[in-house]
């Protein structure tokens, strides 16, 4: 049997009608860059998630660097940010010339938040709060840390679209909020798309400029911006599928359970922990396993494909060598978790077959 990775062939195919017929529209009144489906798109996923702005924009890395540097962070700005997350987190925050502090990962491989106060100064004037995997960190104490140290609250929503904490969507708790639509994400366009949101009218003005050149009204430039628009047919593919994301997530959790249901005795891996008032989106499913790297060779052999998210905490990347030297005892949860994740193939598509099989195989790798 062959288990994929993930499976967006399939998924595609039984919306594919739907959506050759709302990227021909787009050909069809050429609103190829931030047009009128771009501005639909938007104004659907602001109404969906129960903000005020969405501010479609080329990745989701652009989406962080611009929401950053719009707030305000610049030269010397530290930002509080996860050292277990993807690389982007951090580069957006290099981006603004300012520095990113890296906090130790918790047991849901979030944001450690009993160690962010220590790491508190002078120059701290954000906390991105990303929401890992599908799950969503513990956004209620990191906003009384905000309001404590007057900081901004910027939410890396990327891997949890429509993830709920206490019944509020992630994305919602922020001064604003970023997505990614890279295609793999939960709600994926067929190229590179990100979006922005906000309840805040000045940000989401700011965000709208920059993305655009800095131009207000034609050839009128008011600020130094960028070119990050959302184009066209990602909107209006993104439009389509936004209206299955609450299936698709649902489906995801439900084969979540199948995975822990088949997984909850064996000894050998520790299954992901859902926190207490969490709706967790499973964006992946992550496992610590032992001896993961031969786990993760005798289930390729068997035709399952898995991933590592992420193998390596961001600051023990090259780029900071001469800052953190590799130093395990600063990042001592990421550092045990470094050669023991692992993730498991989770899509809408998987089958029950599918899940009996990879389950049957890691069983029998630790017999
Ligand atoms: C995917 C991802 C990003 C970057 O998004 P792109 O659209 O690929 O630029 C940022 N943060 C997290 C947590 C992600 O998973």
């Amino acid at each position: 049997m062959i288990v994929p990775f993930n499976n967006l062939s399939e998924l595609h195919c039984k919306i594919k009608t739907e959506i050759v017929e709302s990227i021909s529209n787009v050909i069809d009144k050429s609103a190829f860059i931030s047009g009128s489906e771009t501005e639909s798109f938007e104004i659907a996923f602001a109404k969906k998630l129960g903000v005020k702005h969405c501010i479609g924009v080329g990745s989701g890395t652009s989406a962080l660097w611009i929401s950053l540097k719009m707030s305000g962070i610049g030269i010397g700005d530290e930002v509080i940010v996860p050292a277990n997350t993807f690389f982007a987190c951090a580069e957006a925050v290099e981006l603004c010339g300012a520095i990113p502090v890296f906090i130790d990962n918790d047991e849901c491989f979030n944001i450690d938040i009993t160690k962010i106060e220590s790491s508190i100064n002078e120059n701290t004037k954000a906390i991105m709060a990303v929401h890992l995997y599908g799950q969503m960190c513990d956004v209620d104490e990191i906003l009384k840390i905000c309001n404590k140290y007057d900081l901004l609250l910027i939410e890396d929503c990327s891997q949890s679209h429509f993830a709920k904490s206490n019944g509020k969507f992630a994305g919602t708790f922020g001064d604003c909020a970023c997505f990614s639509f890279y295609p793999g994400k939960n709600l994926g366009a067929m190229g590179d798309a990100g979006c922005i949101v906000t309840n805040n009218d000045s940000l989401a003005e700011k965000c709208r400029l920059f993305r655009n050149h800095g131009e207000e009204g034609k050839s009128k430039h008011t600020i130094i911006g960028f070119n990050s628009r959302m184009d066209g047919f990602q909107s209006a593919v993104l439009k389509i599928k936004l209206a299955y994301i609450h299936d698709w997530n649902k489906k995801r959790e439900e084969l979540a359970q199948e995975y822990i249901s088949r997984l909850m005795d064996c000894s050998f891996i520790q299954l992901p922990l859902v926190q207490k008032g969490n709706t967790h989106a499973f964006h992946l499913f992550v496992i610590k396993a032992e001896r993961r790297d031969n786990l993760k060779i005798f289930l390729q052999e068997s035709g399952i494909n898995t991933g590592i998210h992420y193998p390596t905490p961001l600051p023990f990347l090259p780029v900071y060598k001469s800052k953190y030297n590799d130093d395990r005892n600063l990042f001592p949860n990421a550092s045990a978790n470094e050669n023991m994740l692992l993730s498991l193939p989770i899509y809408p598509d998987l089958s029950t077959n599918q899940i009996d099989y990879v389950t049957d195989k890691i069983k029998e790798f630790y017999k």
